[in-house]
């Protein structure tokens, strides 16, 4: 593998560095300072700007808005994203179900949803996990039965619950797994549905996480019509297309760009932080090491990435590979977020924004990355989770790679 970048791929890192420079609004870039929570309004602002340049989907096939590019331009595009610290374009639409429908849909799901898509018009959510079936995912239990409405259509009738719905309190459309034929065998009696969250017997609920926000919610689904030709793919073979979906989820969860850029930072506090002794903690033997195993860590996980990148583009789709991305690539996210909160010390104690001083959240002192530390610390034990829990990811390898 050349490493070297050619004088066009420079040139590309220049005119994206300065794109990001001059269009990243300062407003947004002021509450990821302040670590605010951000708005339906804030999230798509980014998205929304990208989209008019061009650039949201870089993945897609052309004919939809993909950019194109080669994989190092990609790369390229991830690290200096990362560098300028913008806030990510959430994946459900363009990097999970866009996909799927571009890959499985009729011309006429196309034309519907992928444009719209695009321009941040539609913001979905996915309804894969239930109460009963997260890891077991073919064990789900919510329920679709065909009927015909009063309007003389088929619809499906959707009873059943969906929980840890990201951010399902803003989304328009949601992605939705659910039982067509109860006889059958687990993974073969499913479908992939598209649903119109506005339909009549949906209930989004909040559920607040260890850190004090609300990103998650539960679903409850009650005689939710869906008209049949929402469905994508064929009936009860909607397995196929959710675990295409799930790969593509898996490979986007590593964020080795982003680490990269939390190294650094981690440095920068490392060295402006006293240890025990008083002396810097960037001098401390101890921590050194740590940032250094966490930096040879994430180096193997870059070229691991970029062989990936390399395979895709000679049209071998992520495979067992996005397995291992995602556990080598939250494993060490949240081990950035422990040494962040090991160098906060004392200060580290949790605060949570919003919430009232009173019982035990005082305002919080210290330097000021020790203020986010903690809830960022809390808020990234969910990366090994969700996607597919860690362990399953290892139950996958064990399977493909070991033949075990
Ligand atoms: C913050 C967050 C956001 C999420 N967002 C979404 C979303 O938007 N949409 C959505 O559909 N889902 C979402 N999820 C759900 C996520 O995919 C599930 O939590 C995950 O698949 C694990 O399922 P579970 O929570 O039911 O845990 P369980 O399956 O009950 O597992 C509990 C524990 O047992 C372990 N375990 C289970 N089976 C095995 C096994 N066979 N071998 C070894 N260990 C095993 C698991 O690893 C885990 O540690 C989200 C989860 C979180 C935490």
């Amino acid at each position: 593998m050349n490493l070297d970048f050619a004088p066009e791929d420079v040139a590309f890192r220049e005119e994206v560095r300065t794109f990001i420079a001059e269009n990243y609004p300062p407003e947004l870039r002021g509450k990821q300072e302040e670590g605010e929570e951000l708005s339906k309004a804030d999230f798509l602002a980014w998205h929304k700007i990208l989209a008019k340049k061009g650039w949201v989907a870089p993945s897609w096939p052309q004919q939809w808005g993909g950019t194109g590019w080669t994989p190092t331009q990609k790369y390229i595009w991830s690290e200096e994203q990362a560098r300028a610290d913008t806030i990510p374009v959430l994946p459900f639409g363009i990097s999970m179900v866009s996909p799927v429908i571009y890959t499985f849909g009729t011309e006429a799901q196309k034309e519907k949803f992928l444009k719209p898509t695009y321009n941040g018009e539609i913001w979905w959510c996915q309804g894969y996990s239930e109460p009963g079936a997260g890891s077991d995912l073919a064990g789900l239990s919510t329920r679709a039965e065909r009927i015909t409405g009063d309007d003389g259509k088929a619809y499906y009738l959707v009873n059943g619950q969906k929980t840890w719905t990201t951010l399902a309190q803003y989304a328009d459309w949601g992605f939705f797994l659910v039982r067509t034929d109860p006889a059958a065998k687990k993974q073969e009696g499913i479908s992939f549905l598209l649903i119109d969250m506005k339909t009549p017997g949906i209930t989004v609920r909040p559920l607040i996480t260890i850190d004090g926000g609300h990103e998650v919610n539960e679903v409850f689904l009650e005689n939710v019509k869906v008209p049949v030709e929402n469905r994508i793919f064929e009936e009860n073979k909607g397995w196929t297309a959710a675990k295409f979906l799930l790969a593509h989820e898996r490979s986007g969860i590593a964020g080795v760009a982003r680490s990269k850029r939390g190294i650094e930072r981690l440095r920068g506090i490392a060295a402006g932080q006293p240890g025990d002794d008083g002396a810097p903690l960037l001098s401390d033997p101890m921590f050194k090491r740590k940032i250094a195993e966490l930096e040879i860590d994430l180096t193997a996980l870059e070229y691991t990435e970029l062989r990936t990148l390399a395979g895709e583009a000679q049209g071998k789709g992520p495979g067992v590979e996005s397995s291992l991305l995602k556990i080598k690539g939250t494993e060490i996210g949240q081990r950035l977020t422990d040494l962040v909160l090991e160098a906060a010390g004392h200060y580290g104690a949790p605060y949570f924004r919003g919430f009232p001083t009173e019982g035990g959240n005082a305002l919080p002192i210290g330097p000021e990355f020790a203020a986010r530390a903690p809830t960022t610390y809390f808020n990234m034990r969910k990366t090994s989770i969700f996607g597919g829990s860690n362990e399953i990811q290892r139950n996958i390898i064990a399977k493909m790679v070991l033949g075990l």
